[in-house]
Order: C-alpha cells, then sequence, then structure tokens
C-alpha cells in the first residue's frame, strides 16, 4: 500500500527528528553546564562555610567559644552543624526569629 520510495513526508519526519537529536544533545550540554555549575557553586560554599573556618568537634565546644567570644565584645555569634565535616562552626548570620 505503502510506496517503496520514501515520500516527501518521511523526509521531513526524518529531518524533524534529527533536529529533535540535535536539540537532545543541546539539553545534555545545558545539564551539564549547570551541573558543573553548581558543582563550583558547592565548593565555593564548603570553602566559605567549612573549610575556611575554625572547627568544634562538639556542641558544647562551639558554644563555650561563642560565651568566650561574647566576654571579649563579639556578640551575636552562634553554633551550627556542619554537614560537610560533621562539626560545629560559628557564624554571624542573624538568626531568622
Ligand atoms: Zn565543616
Amino acid at each position: 500500500m505503502a510506496s517503496k520510495k520514501p515520500s516527501a513526508k518521511a523526509k521531513r519526519i526524518n529531518e524533524f527528528k534529527a533536529q529533535l537529536g540535535g536539540l537532545d544533545d543541546l539539553f545534555e550540554r545545558e545539564e551539564q553546564r549547570k551541573e558543573d555549575l553548581s558543582a563550583r557553586k558547592e565548593a565555593a560554599l564548603r570553602e566559605k562555610s567549612c573549610e575556611s573556618k575554625n572547627r568544634y568537634s562538639s556542641y558544647d565546644e562551639a558554644q563555650k567559644t561563642i560565651a568566650a567570644c561574647a566576654a571579649h565584645g563579639t556578640r551575636g555569634l552562634h553554633a551550627y552543624r556542619c554537614p560537610y565535616c560533621n562539626g560545629w562552626h560559628l557564624t554571624h548570620k542573624p538568626q531568622r526569629k
């Protein structure tokens, strides 16, 4: 029933599919780019919130340091559990009320 020759329509469909393939590629590259970007952001965040900071092995130790800082006039510090090293760090970030 169907013609043995590829019809003009089939040709257009194939061209369209090829175009979609090209787009898939584009999306893949975009995903890769986003992943690279988030990996860099992640590294920068880790550097900022973990590696560049003093590390305390316990909440108590962090609290003692906060108390010592407060005694020297540095207030507004609070401790947070670090998701990277599992230790504790101090931050000046104001706590949300
Ligand atoms: Zn850390």
